[in-house]
């Protein structure tokens, strides 16, 4: 008998019944067999391949947990369903494509896939090893963990591709060091080229060189990926090279060198929206090279070296992006739009410095963009975005006598000009709490007493009236203050020889300090 007869079709069915609302592929069926790998089952198969050579179209093969050493060519028409993803796991022993898919309309969810070989093509005509390789149409690929690859995800090669779905997954480690070959190249996480109409769909991506690619592909989506590197290389959120009338949206990208770099060496890239993401904290936020009417609005560009880079570039439109703290918010040394040419409504600048004497929320007077003559004529007054407050100022004597009142004050702004209230952490166990709402910009005052003499850190945060909180400010002060033990760099070997000095000198300061 096999392991858990009953239980397994019922699960199966409902991966497949679910997938199937997601799928692109119009052809799939759901009234196939069911060949079990693993597990203790009578005739259960040993190897993910011999199920699958033994499979017909349009069967399942199902995955029981376990380690499984193999290169799996995919060459049917089949759904391949691991037990567990995080406990199914496909090691090609760092040989080759781990996962090579050659047939249209195939499924692959629950898996660990890990561990490709580490063959590069530079000419990308052909494939370069991968975690899994796709040469085929309507592929689904869902709920894995592909990792330590060299790519994790790759369409290369010259052959066209369409209609793939890449969804819910964990790229993971796909990164140099991590594969520790000295290799002289990037690695990536997904990696598509001539591919069209597919959709790269609430991924998840850490520690790779660099995470997404998409070269030669046209009309695809990349959305609600979140892409944090945090690996030391030079490395990319989103790179587009040649590849026109895409979407990229509502991505969150943190700590890149490059958040979406979009560049051509032949041919202008047209026609690719990239809407409402966020990029934070990256060396560029953005660069466009070699580019003409895209359409970029609704992002959060913030904590970036660079927010906005063009070169070679005309008759771009930006409108409704949101600038904030970036060393340098954008630059143009040819001719775009900064604004929506319909609405007459611009981007949000931290460093705008006009007025708003009428009040209609557009700054009266352009916002000049670096590089050039460009200008934005209707510059936001306030963010697209809900942006948390500043972490509060705080002010107030920094030592006094226990026992004894003191007043603080606490103060913020909020970009949007919501009103504020403010928690403050006194450090001896007593908080303010939540206190109501103020004004942006105006000070709330608080008295404190410390009923014990020590030193004491003050914490303060601010939250707006929408919910987003400021990170903590904090205030050293000493009631009174202790007089410390400053130890010379002798006096600290002295100690580190002899523990028992250090605890007589403490002990006679602490009794001085009472
Ligand atoms: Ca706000």
């Amino acid at each position: 008998m096999k392991k858990r007869i009953v239980a397994i079709p019922v699960s199966i069915l409902l991966i497949i019944s679910s997938l199937a609302i997601v799928s692109p592929s119009k052809i799939l069926k759901v009234s196939g067999n069911t060949l079990y790998v693993g597990g203790d089952g009578s005739g259960n198969y040993t190897r993910i391949q011999d199920a699958v050579d033994n499979a017909s179209s349009g069967d399942t093969v199902f995955v029981y947990s376990g380690t499984y050493n193999e290169n799996i060519l995919v060459d049917k028409t089949i759904f391949l369903i691991g037990e567990e993803k995080e406990n199914t796991i496909i090691d090609g022993n760092k040989t080759d494509d781990v996962m090579k898919i050659i047939s249209n309309n195939v499924i692959i969810n629950g898996f660990t896939i890990k561990n490709s070989g580490n063959d590069h093509d530079p000419k990308d005509t052909l494939n370069s090893d991968s975690g899994i390789d796709i040469q085929s149409d309507f592929v689904t690929i869902s709920n894995n963990i592909i990792a330590n690859n060299l790519i994790g995800l790759s369409t290369r090669g010259i052959s066209s591709k369409n209609n793939l779905m890449i969804k819910d997954n964990l790229f993971i480690y796909n990164n140099e060091n991590e594969k520790k070959d000295n290799l002289a190249i990037d690695c990536y996480g997904c990696y598509l080229m001539y591919t069209d109409h597919s959709k790269i769909l609430n991924n998840e991506f850490y520690y790779n060189d660099n995470a997404i690619r998409i070269s030669y592909s046209d009309n695809n989506e990349i959305t609600y990926n979140k892409i944090i590197n945090l690996t030391n290389n030079n490395a990319y959120g989103i790179y587009i090279k040649t590849s026109n009338f895409n979407i990229f949206s509502n991505n969150y990208i943190k700590n890149t060198s490059i958040g979406i770099w979009i560049y051509s060496l032949a041919d202008l890239i047209i026609g690719n929206i990239i809407c409402n993401n966020t990029i934070i904290e990256s060396f560029y936020a953005l660069l466009m090279q070699f580019c003409s009417s895209n359409y970029i609005f609704g992002n959060l560009i913030k904590n970036n070296d660079y927010g906005i880079h063009l070169n070679y570039s005309t008759d771009n439109n930006f409108y409704h992006n949101d600038f904030i703290n970036n060393i340098e918010n954008a630059y143009d040394d040819m001719n775009n739009f900064w604004y929506n040419t319909v609405s007459d409504e611009g981007n949000f600048w931290d460093d705008y410095t006009g007025e708003d004497a009428d009040q209609n929320e557009i700054g009266d007077t352009p916002y000049n963009i670096a590089g050039g003559s460009n200008q934005d004529k209707y510059p936001l007054i306030k963010p697209k975005h809900n942006i948390a407050p500043e972490k509060p100022t705080i002010t107030g004597k920094p030592s006094g006598k226990h026992g004894t009142e003191y007043e603080y004050k606490f103060i913020s702004t909020d970009l949007n000009g919501d009103e504020i209230s403010y928690y403050v952490d006194w450090g001896d166990n007593s908080t303010t709490g939540w206190t109501r709402t103020l004004p942006s910009g105006e000070y709330y005052n608080s008295s404190h007493t410390w009923s014990i003499k020590e030193n004491y850190t003050i914490r303060a945060k601010a939250k707006d009236t929408r919910g987003a909180e400021s990170e903590w400010e904090t205030l050293e002060v000493s009631m009174p203050k202790s007089k410390e033990i400053k130890t010379s760099l002798f006096l600290q070997r002295f100690f580190q020889r002899f523990p028992f000095f250090e605890k007589i000198l403490k002990r006679i300061v602490s009794l001085k300090n009472q």
